[in-house]
Parts: structure tokens; sequence; C-alpha cells
């Protein structure tokens, strides 16, 4: 019996899957796009960054850099995951001394991450490299950054400048207090006017800390000050799960305010799961199509087929066909969203009860037992791929 309030039907009564009906393709709503901050464009090697380019995703090799096989491997298994810029950290001369074979056996732009030693990166100069990270904090005296910038400059090899909360400059600390985002800006400032000195804007910085309302911050007070492209990070983010959500937040907040030209998530995890994540980032806000994106419902108590079993085996087996088309694929437990999110996928299915209701590009097609949900939902998929290869 209802009370006072005015309940709404069961939506399961609502809608009738059998025999149902041909339902309109629905109309999204159009989407915000995002005005990116105007920069200057440089090459990391033949990637784009800045100026309206797509953004890139980064990732670090976690090999030790002078095993030249397991870091060339890695590398590999990187770009197959979708990386587009790799850097490899060059803690010493053998390092810097494997850099070349490195380059020479993989295909994407290769930046080397250089701390303290000034030297390791002029070693890395010569030997070709296509990015330079050097960390102000850390480098030293502003001759040895003077030194860098110019043989830099010769190669016209890019160099990014890279803040870290955790590792400013003495005087910005004692000044400060602690790491600040102001005490981060003034940082890369310095560092930015001493390449714009020697008349060499072929950079992009970073400002990086492990607290993403830091970084937020700090990226914001300087993206009005510099026309120089911003690479974004959260630094030390953690593991799969709350690295990315920490990334999310971090990165995400400040793409959606239009801050940002390259990024790459740091996860304590195997880097091609940085580059997932980075992806993943770029998606959700629209700014970059890669892969099959897969929406499903959370599910609750109104589902009647395994969704969460049948979710995991469609994405599994998904990403197993590696598929490099941006189709959207939905599964939705029932008929309160599942029919709308489903008809506003490439390919969908609606869970009715022990069958699901197949909807292709706005139409629906049949109804399909829960037994074969998978089955048909990676075959409509692949199908769908084979057809636009075709055209
Ligand atoms: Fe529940 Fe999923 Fe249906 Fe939403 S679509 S009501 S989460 S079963």
């Amino acid at each position: 019996m209802r009370g006072a309030v005015d309940l709404q039907p069961d939506p399961r009564e609502a809608v009738d899957f059998g025999p149902f009906t041909q339902a309109a393709p629905l109309q999204i709503a159009s989407t915000r796009t995002y005005t990116r901050r105007p920069t200057r464009q440089i090459r990391v090697g033949k990637v784009p960054v800045g100026g309206g380019a797509p953004i890139p995703v980064q990732s670090m090799t976690k090999t030790d850099t002078r095993d030249v096989q397991a870091t060339v491997d890695q590398i590999w298994a990187l770009e197959a995951a979708g990386c587009e810029i790799v850097r490899v950290a060059v803690p010493d001369a053998d390092a810097a001394a494997a850099v070349p074979r490195i380059r020479s056996q993989i295909r994407i732009p290769l930046i080397v991450d250089i701390h303290f030693d000034y030297r390791l990166a002029l070693l890395c100069l010569e030997g070709g490299v296509d990015c330079l990270r050097i960390n102000p904090g850390n480098i030293g005296p502003t001759w040895r950054v003077r030194e860098v910038t110019k043989v830099a400059a010769e190669r016209k090899v890019p160099i990014r400048i890279g803040v870290n909360a955790g590792s400013l400059e003495k005087h910005l600390l004692q000044r400060f207090g602690e790491p600040t985002p102001e005490a981060m800006v003034e940082s890369a400032l310095f560092h930015i006017r001493i390449l714009e000195e020697l008349n060499y804007p072929e950079m992009k910085i970073s400002l990086k800390s492990s607290d993403p309302r830091m970084m937020i911050e700090a990226y914001r007070l300087l993206a009005d000050q510099v026309p120089y492209p911003f690479h974004l990070g959260v630094t030390e983010a953690g593991t799969a799960f709350s690295g990315a959500i920490k990334s999310a937040v971090g990165i995400g907040t400040l793409l959606a305010e239009g801050i940002g030209d390259t990024i790459r998530v740091s996860l304590t995890e195997d880097p091609t799961e940085e580059v997932r994540a980075g992806f993943e980032i770029l998606k959700a806000l629209g700014l970059r199509k890669r892969g099959l994106n897969v929406i499903a419902c959370p599910s609750c108590g109104r589902v009647e087929i395994d969704l969460m079993g049948l979710t995991k085996e469609v994405e599994r087996r998904l990403e197993a066909l590696n598929i490099n088309r941006s189709f959207t694929v939905a599964v939705m437990g029932c008929a309160v969203n599942g029919p709308g999110e489903a008809r506003g996928a490439d390919i969908g299915i609606a869970g009715g009860n022990g069958v699901g209701i197949l909807i292709k590009r706005g139409q629906i097609v049949r109804k399909v037992k829960e037994s074969e949900l998978a089955d048909v939902l990676v075959e409509e998929v692949k199908a769908l791929a084979a057809k636009e290869e075709e055209t």
C-alpha cells in the first residue's frame, strides 16, 4: 500500500522487455569542451607538446637503466600500452652511457631524468636524447644550468624544468619555512629566466608534489605567468588504487581548467598501469580517445543478472583483443538507466530477468540469454571493429 509519498512505479513493471519497442536513438546533450591554456608548442622527438596538441601520456621505466635489454623490453611494453613519451633515470655515468644504446632500439621519444650531477646531462646530450629533465632543486649553481642549456640549445633538445616539492632549494625552504606552491613557483621561475636569458624557450615545466592540493595550486599560480607547456603529475602517488585516485584528482582538476599539456601518472606498479590510468583520466574528460571505453553501472538491489561477473569478463576479453577503436561498450544492470546508457554507447546491454537487451548504436536489436551475454557483446564489438576497418 502506498503512503503519503507518491512512489514511482517499479521500472521493471514500467518497461516491457518483450515484445520490446524500438526506441529512438538517444540524443546526447552537447558535452562540455575545455578551453585549454594557450601555450608555446615544443617537440619531444616527434611528439608535439603544448600549443593545442593532443595531450601525450608519458611514463617512466622502473628497470636499472644500465641494463639495456631490460629497459628496452620495458619501453616496448610501454609503447604497446599506448605510452607516447618515456623517461629513464640516469643516476650515474654508466646509465648515461647506456642511453644511446637504448634510444637506438626504441621508437618513442626518450627523456633522461637528471638529478644532482649536471655532467650526466651533458653526457646524455652528446649521446642523443629527445628531452632532458633537470631538477632545479638539486642541480646546483646557476652556471651549471647555463652550461646544460647551451649544449641543449646547440642540439635543439628541449628541457623540462621539473620542480618537486620534496627537493626544493634550501634557501627557498628557509624562506618559506616548508614546501609551498609559492616556493615551487619561485624555483621554477628562477630557472625559466635562465633559459629565457639564453634565448632558449624550448622548455616545459612541472611542479609536482605528492599532495594533489599543493600541485594544483602551484600550477594554477604559474599558469598566467609563463607561456610554456606544463607536464602534470602527482609525484609518489602510491599504489594502483590510491595513486590513480590522487592522480585523477590532481591532474584531472587542472585539465578540467584547461591547464596541462602532457601527463604522467606515477604509480608504485608496473609502468603500463601508469599509461592505462593516464588515458582513463584523459578519456574521462573527453580529451583523448583511445581504445574501448567500458561503462558499467555499479549494480544494486534491482539487478537480476550477474552484472559484476559479466562486466569483468567482458572487460578482460575486450582488453585481450587490443582493438584500437574508441568504442563505448555499456554493461547496464536494469531498466532504470540501462536502456538510456546503452543507447548512448556503440554497443550495450540492459539487463532484465535472466536476460539482457542488446542495443547497437541506439537501436534495440534483440533479447539475449544471460549465459550468452559476454560472448554476444564481444562478438558484436569485433564485428563493429571489422566493419569500421573496411570503411
Ligand atoms: Fe541498479 Fe544498475 Fe539498474 Fe542503476 S542500472 S538501478 S545501478 S541495476
